[in-house]
């Protein structure tokens, strides 16, 4: 069974709607890793699809600012104004989903988490050989999945040592390995490919792969700007930082 990883859409329906085209002949399960809103114009279309199409999901930092479990004051200027012209964009029914997301979810041999598996309420990010590292004694589960730096890459221990895979495009598994991947942004990458990234993760045969789908960003950044948010919002798609 393989199953699509996506975490970080962040509204952009163009992005979702392509990786979702990529994924249905490959995968048969969609899990999201959270962030689903904020920042891009289409927060309410992305959460019906998303709920509509994962078969687990995580809370993002993003969804307990547009529910209010994080404060304002918590998110920088962009992410900020982004979270309250969001809130006014959900119904009910979306702000009710997303607030009864949970933090971590486990799915197969998999911790499913935004963040950190090591305090998913903290929002800490996962960049560095050592932040990596660091969190493996925050899951029991032989992977864990994790978005929020929007920046694909991998961290594995085993026997024969520690392995920081910084531009992570495949991985196969080797045998007592554990593995810890940041599955990159759906809706906002920042590793300078602006294209829309997402996981394939193959348990059976202990694969990752990353792919990366083109999509529409002129029309996303479009959107963005007639939504009169942030301009910065639309620009740092095209550049995809
Ligand atoms: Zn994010």
């Amino acid at each position: 069974m393989t199953y699509a990883i996506l975490a970080d859409v962040h509204g952009n329906l163009e992005a979702l709607r392509a990786v979702l085209a990529d994924c249905a002949g490959r995968a048969a399960a969609v899990l999201c890793l959270g962030d689903t809103v904020g920042y891009g114009a289409d927060p309410g279309p992305c959460v019906d699809l998303v709920a509509a199409r994962a078969l687990a999901v995580v809370a993002g930092n993003h969804e307990w600012g547009a529910t209010g479990r994080l404060p304002p004051g918590w998110f920088n200027g962009a992410a900020r104004a982004a979270l309250a012209w969001t809130r006014g964009r959900l119904d009910d029914d979306q702000r009710a989903w997303l607030g009864a997301l949970p933090l971590a979810r486990e799915v197969d041999d998999a911790t499913l988490v935004h963040a950190s598996p090591a305090e998913p309420d903290a929002w800490d990010y996962l960049l560095t050989a050592g932040d990596g590292f660091g969190a493996f004694g925050a899951f029991a589960t032989r992977w864990c999945f994790v978005g929020h730096s929007h920046v694909p890459g991998a961290w594995s221990l085993g026997s024969s040592g520690p392995a920081h895979h910084r531009r992570l495009t495949t991985l196969g598994a080797e045998r007592g390995r554990r593995y810890l991947v940041s599955v990159g942004s759906v809706g906002q990458p920042r590793d300078g490919d602006p294209r829309a990234a997402y996981a394939l993760w193959d348990p059976g045969i202990g694969a990752v792969e990353i792919r990366r789908v083109a999509y529409d960003v002129a029309a996303a950044r479009r959107k963005i700007e007639d939504a009169r948010l942030p301009r910065i919002l639309g620009d740092r798609l095209v550049a995809g930082s």
